[in-house]
Order: structure tokens, then sequence, then C-alpha cells
């Protein structure tokens, strides 16, 4: 008896902060035999996904390895790693995701100090530094892309003040990494935690992350060796308090992505094989090139946007380049345009968080997803059902404003 059907899922267009559409070189890739993960074939795959993160996280730092788990469970790993319980962590909040690294934090035993900017806009980071000469964090954690408001936040002050002033710098680079520069070395981050199912447009399920030298080091001081796995000749644990969690315990992940091959967890295979492809593709499409090809789109997106009449969402000059927030015109039900989007389009694009729910939607121009056929589709698509829920649209103009910017791209070389 068959009590299931066949999977069938709808291809969809999602035009989402995430998760978006996975090129199907990297479906493919997940199809692959599994390998056992002390097979030096995968072991190889290991340590060229390790380089290939180094060379997307544009940094010279040894550690490049992927957590298992989502994006949060990158953060949860360089969090609860870095954080001793009594340490100063200070959390610049700008949106949703800013208030989990300060919950993470807090949750670590950090002495949280937070400041909040109102959602639309960023920090001055003169604002920030002084506030750290005042307060003398032991760790400052900030967002660079702030998906539920669609801002970025500046960082290279921040970044040298960081160095100066003796703190760590963590930074939450999910919705940016391969889509808009993350300069790990030059911006001085000290951690940093990638997203896979954003601008890799890979599915979600690991966490890329990368630490430097000052990282390294607090984390070998609390070095703990999995007692059932300990060889007393060599290994010696560090002097400082224990990592709270087993999982996430850098340390012992050092051990596993290093030339021991300690084992902790079972990599996941067929995600690693996924992350492996979606690399690969990223730096075949050069990281300027891939960056300047999500400024193309959103700037066709917010040609046609705007051409419709609609009012975008939060200061223009930090516009996170990913990620268009627009204001839901008065009278109109945010979520019935959404559900008729998905259902008779099959475009899936969100709303927001908090403050900003039935307030906003917000496109999603990333990775995969981040094409000029995705683009004139959620405008066709979005222009129809505005107009079906009687809403004042400029109707006609949107896709010729797009076509516009295409059109105007390509005669200059821009782009092709
Ligand atoms: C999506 C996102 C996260 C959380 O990612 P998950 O993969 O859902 O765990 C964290 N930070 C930012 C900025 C994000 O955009």
């Amino acid at each position: 008896m068959r009590r299931y059907r066949e999977l069938a899922p709808t291809a969809r267009t999602i035009m989402t902060p995430g998760p978006v559409e996975v090129d199907p070189r990297v479906l493919r890739a997940m199809a692959s035999p599994i390998l056992g993960q002390f097979d030096p074939e995968f072991t190889e795959m290991m340590n060229e996904t390790m380089a290939m993160l180094r060379e997307l996280f544009q940094t010279a730092n040894h550690q490049a390895f992927p957590v298992d788990g989502t994006s949060r469970s990158g953060i949860e790993a360089v969090l609860v790693s870095l954080i001793e319980p009594g340490d100063k962590v200070l959390v610049p909040i700008y949106g949703r995701f800013g208030h989990l690294l300060a919950e993470i934090s807090e949750r670590c035993g950090a002495n949280v100090v937070v400041m909040e900017q109102e959602w639309g806009k960023v920090f001055d980071p003169e604002q920030v530094i002084e506030k750290m000469k005042l307060e003398r964090p032991d760790i400052v954690a900030l967002v660079h892309g702030e998906t539920s408001t669609g801002r970025m936040q500046p960082l290279r002050d921040i970044g040298r003040a960081c160095r100066e002033l003796g703190s760590l710098f963590v930074v939450d680079a999910v919705a940016t990494i391969g889509g808009a520069d993350v300069r790990v070395d030059e911006w001085m981050f000290d951690a940093v935690i990638g997203g896979t199912q954003k601008c890799l447009s890979v599915p979600a399920g690991m966490a890329p992350i990368t630490f430097n030298e000052r990282a390294e080091e607090k984390i070998h001081r609390r070095k703990n060796v999995e007692r059932g796995i300990r060889d007393a000749s060599v290994d010696r644990n560090g002097s400082g308090v224990i990592i709270r969690s087993n999982y996430f315990d850098l340390s012992q992940l050092m051990d596993y992505w290093g030339p021991r091959r300690l084992n902790h967890h079972t990599e996941a295979t067929s995600m690693l094989y996924a992350l492996r492809e979606g690399l690969r593709i990223t730096l075949e499409e050069g990281l300027q090139e891939r960056f300047g090809r999500h400024k193309l789109h959103e700037r066709a997106l917010l040609a046609g946007l705007e051409a419709m009449g609609l009012k975008l969402f939060g200061d223009a000059g930090c516009k996170l380049p990913v990620v268009t927030c627009v204001q839901i015109p008065e009278g109109i039900d945010g979520d019935a345009v959404i559900r008729m989007l998905l259902q008779e389009f099959k475009v899936e694009i969100a709303t927001s968080f908090g403050p900003l729910k039935g307030k906003i939607w917000r496109i999603g121009t990333m990775g995969y997803s981040c094409s000029q056929k995705n683009v004139l589709t959620v405008l066709g698509a979005l222009e129809a059902v505005l107009i079906r829920h009687k809403a004042k649209v400029d109707a006609g103009r949107a896709l010729q404003a797009a076509l516009d910017v295409y059109v105007e791209a390509r005669s200059s070389m821009i782009y092709v």
C-alpha cells in the first residue's frame, strides 16, 4: 500500500533572503556515493574545502572549515568557544540577528553590553568605537549584513579599533559571504561566520567559519580532548575554563579538521560535497565578478520597484545589496500578496520579523537565485498581484525600467 506520494517539490522562483535556489551542479554533487570519513579521498576533499574557504573569506588564516548545522551553529561554535563565562561582550544591535548574537552570548555566560540602533539604519562606526573605549570589552560581536532590515554595517574602522584596544572581533557574515565583499584579513576580523543557503547557494546545513591566531590562542587555552580518544602521551588540556559545549568545541573541531584527524562528530558527507561544489562554482565565477553580478541585479530590481511606484524601506546609504526591503502599501494585506505570488506564480518573497512584521516585504537577490530571469519574473508577478489587490501601481513600467538597466549594462560591457 502506498500511503505517501512520491517526493515532488515544485520548482519555485525563490527570491527570499534564504534558503535560495541551488545550482543543479550542487544538487548533483549531493547525489554522489558516500565515502568513509577517514578515506583519503574524503580527507582530501576536506582539505580542498578548507583551501577554497580561505579564498572565499579572503584570508590567510589556517583555520577555515564548516561547522555542521545551519548558520547559527557556526555562530554558537564561535561564541561558546571564545566566550569564557564573565567575559564582557559588546553587541551593537540593528536588527534581529544582532539580538541573536546578544542572546547566544548571554547563554555562554558573558556579561553582555548592548547598543541598539533603530531598525533600518546602521551604526556610525565612531559611536561603536567610543563605546568600546568606555567598556573595554573582551569581544565585540556584530552582524555584517542584517537580513531582517536589509542593511549592511561598515566594519573596517571597528576592526582596526578592536585590534588597537585588544578586543576580539566576531562577525556574522552569514548573509554577505559570496554576495558582497567580506575582507576578513584586511578588515581585521578575528572570527567570522558565513552561511551556505544564502549567497553561496548551497542547501542549509553547514556554517563555514574562519578564525585567526588571536582567536586560536584563546581556544587553545580552553582545549579539552575527549576522554575516550585521549592519548596521554601527547594530549594536555589547557588551563582555561572548559568550553561548555561538546559539539561546538572549536578546540576539538580543529583537531578533527587538522592533520591528526582526531575524530569528533561524523562529517556530513553529502553536505560537504555540496559545499565543495558551491565553492568551486563561486571561485570559478570570481569573487569580484560575483559581487558585481549581485549589484547589477539589485540595480535592476530597484529600478523596477521604484518605477512601479513602490517605496523602499530603510536608509539607502547602508543598503545590503543582496536584500531589498519594500514598504507594504497602505491598505494592502502583505501576507495575502505573498500567498498569491507563491500560489499563482510559484514565486516566493518574504516578510520580516519583530517591529517590521507585516510592514515590509523582503526580496532577496542571492547566489543562483540572483539572475535576470528571476528579477524580471518577480517584478512582473508582483505587479500583477498588486493590481489584483487593487493597489495603486504605475502599471507597465517596472519591467521596462529593469530592462533598461540590463540593456544599458550590456552595452557598456559592465556585465555580459
Ligand atoms: C540567515 C541568517 C542567520 C541564521 O542562519 P540559519 O542558517 O537560519 O541558522 C544568522 N545571521 C544572519 C545575518 C542571517 O541572515
